[in-house]
């Protein structure tokens, strides 16, 4: 039995060392990715894509989300999935994030003078953003500065930001609602948010995340989907689906009354100057 723990005692080490090393490396990894991204951004070589946002039963385009990207010559550096929970981590996300919400105000003058119907810009707001303080104070004076309406703007915040700080996340959410703004909750379905959570959060919109669209597939529906578009029509709020890549999705929600999509199925991401030929290809049919 001695033999036997003190070989599993020996293992147990080995691994734990194996384990520690890994992390080390892991952490340098981390911080050289974070030293590159804080280079990057002041050198000017990030930049933001834009996915059209589609009302499902008329096909319009009637907003885009703006989703960071970090190029490298034909591919990119790390995906946002990689690098954004980097910037969120080091603080870096309020610079980048102030600067993707004035790309964004940019991207919607331009779109403006494009399009009759006014289209809407998401914009996805991490923790650190909410923390730094003053967050309706500098969205106003951008949308101000930049000329842009408050009601062309809608936030995205996750469930797991709408329920860190509660108080805070309210009180701003409060303030930019009063501004004009409106408010996406990201992801839905996939945080730890309760029913009595969500019903205090003053919020206009759930984004019903891609992992209950990917269920409606080979003539079977979405369950959670279904539930979710249900929960949200009584509580009074919008939806829109994320992630619709087949046109038996679309139909799907279509019939359940979910009225706006997002996803491959009508166009992926692209930087504005394609959006801008896009919309216009599409303006033509
Ligand atoms: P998100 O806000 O949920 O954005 C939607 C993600 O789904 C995007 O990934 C988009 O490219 C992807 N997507 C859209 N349609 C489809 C589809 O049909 N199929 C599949 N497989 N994927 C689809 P992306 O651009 O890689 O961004 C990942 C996440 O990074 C975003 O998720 C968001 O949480 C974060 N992110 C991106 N840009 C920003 C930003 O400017 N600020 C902050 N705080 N977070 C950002
Ligand atoms: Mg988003
Ligand atoms: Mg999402
Ligand atoms: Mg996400």
């Amino acid at each position: 039995a001695n033999i036997a723990l003190n070989r599993a005692k020996k293992s147990l080490s080995a691994d734990f060392d194996y384990f520690s090393g890994d992390m080390e490396e892991h952490t340098r990894w981390r911080l050289d990715l974070i030293r590159q991204l804080k280079h990057d951004f002041h050198a000017e070589k990030l930049v933001v894509w834009y996915q059209p946002q589609v009302a499902i039963y008329s096909g319009d385009v009637v907003g885009v989300e703006a989703l960071l990207r970090w190029p490298d010559g034909d591919g990119f550096v790390q995906p946002p999935s990689v690098f954004v929970p980097l910037a969120e981590y080091s603080g870096l996300i309020v610079e980048i994030g102030e600067w993707v919400l004035s790309q964004a105000c940019h991207a919607y003058r331009e779109l403006a003078q494009l399009q009759e119907s006014r289209i809407r810009i998401a914009v996805n707001i991490s923790m650190p953003q909410f923390r730094a303080g003053n967050l309706t104070e500098r969205v106003a004076a951008l949308l101000g500065s930049q000329r842009v309406p408050p009601s062309a703007l809608e936030l995205e915040i996750t469930e797991s930001v709408a329920m860190d700080e509660p108080k805070t996340v309210i009180a701003a959410l409060e303030g930019l609602r009063a501004l004009g703004v409106s408010i996406a909750i990201d992801d839905f379905g996939t945080g730890y948010s309760s029913l009595a959570q969500l019903r205090a959060l003053p919020i206009d919109r759930l984004k019903i995340d891609r992992a209950f669209i990917d269920e409606i597939r080979d003539g079977r529906g979405g369950l959670f989907a279904e539930t979710i578009i249900s929960l949200g029509q009584k509580l009074g709020l919008r939806l829109t689906a994320e992630g619709v890549e087949t046109p038996e999705q679309a139909g799907f929600l279509r019939a359940l009354g979910c009225s706006e999509a997002q996803g491959y199925f009508y166009a992926r991401p692209m930087p504005l100057s394609e959006l801008k030929v896009w919309l216009a290809a599409r303006q033509r049919v």
